[in-house]
């Protein structure tokens, strides 16, 4: 396995009683497309959720490009080069995709909401720049041509790539992506793919969340399995998709010899999603 980009350690996280993440080591390599998978309330978003300085860790070390960002809050680890978008990416539906995509960037990545709305004399300065980088990341997901339309008018791809355009912004060395493709109809989700792909080819690390077991197994390098807050299984596709753990986890007592994988949904059953 190439070295890991990023590297956690025991890592872990207590809600009251609750281990949402617990003594996880996993690494992330470089330049492959890693899909963390469970069952709903599994820890996912919470793993990303501490990956990316939203939540401190009560436990463990996470390493980004040899350093220690585990007590790093969240622009620190934005300008160390993770972004990510949200399971719900909230865009700005009335703006133009390029003013959108600004905002939403600077909303994301400043120490707080007010530097980002008084913008200090720097930052307007910086305005000129800032729409380059915006027009860059458009083009990176292949909005050029729709950056001066509304938001909302876009189709449920065409706001999945404006949110994953805020995300590129920061020009990450690691995007996390928490759910994709949910929403998306199966044309939509092989778009989608063929992106992911395109930019992991022009040499990003991908890490990401998704039920649609399809794009899991026809995307991933490796797949990190979680279930209750711990790591069961870590490997490739094939490896993980064998391993008796990761079905009993997937399919519990229901199991009839089914194979993740044949499904399009895992197991969704269980409870409403956490955003
Ligand atoms: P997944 O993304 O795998 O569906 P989550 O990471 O959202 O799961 O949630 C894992 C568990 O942690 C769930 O039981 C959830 O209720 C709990 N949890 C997540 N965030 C918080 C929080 N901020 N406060 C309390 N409990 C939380
Ligand atoms: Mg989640």
């Amino acid at each position: 396995m190439p070295e890991g980009l990023l590297d956690v350690q025991g890592l872990g996280i207590r809600f009251g009683g609750l281990d949402a993440v617990k003594d996880v080591d996993a690494t992330i390599p470089a330049g492959q497309i890693t899909a963390i998978i469970g069952p709903n309330g599994a820890g996912k978003s919470t793993f990303f959720n501490l990956i990316s300085g939203f939540y401190v860790p009560t436990a463990g070390a996470i390493r980004f490009a040899g350093e220690d960002i585990t007590r790093l809050k969240t622009h620190q680890v934005v300008s160390r080069g993770i972004a990510r978008t949200f399971q719900t990416t909230t865009i700005y539906k009335e703006l133009s995709v390029l003013d959108g995509v600004m905002i939403g960037h600077r909303v994301r990545t400043k120490a707080g909401l007010f530097d980002a709305l008084l913008r200090t004399g720097r930052e307007k300065h910086d305005e000129a720049e800032s729409r380059a980088g915006a027009m860059r990341a458009l083009e990176r997901v292949g909005l050029t041509s729709q950056a001066g339309r509304l938001a909302g008018a876009l189709t449920q791809e065409g706001q999945k790539r404006v949110g994953i355009a805020m995300a590129l912004c920061s020009d990450p060395r690691l995007l996390l992506l928490d759910e994709p493709a949910a929403g998306m109809n199966p044309e939509e989700t092989t778009n989608l793919m063929g992106l992911i792909r395109e930019l992991v080819g022009g040499g990003l690390t991908i890490a990401l969340v998704e039920h649609k077991m399809s794009l899991v197994m026809g995307l991933a390098d490796r797949i990190l399995v979680l279930h209750h807050g711990q790591k069961i299984a870590q490997g490739t596709p094939t490896e993980v998709s064998r391993d008796p753990a990761v079905i009993e986890a997937y399919l519990g007592s229901h199991a009839h010899g089914g194979q993740m994988g044949q499904g399009e949904q895992a197991s969704t059953t269980t409870g409403a999603d956490h955003a």
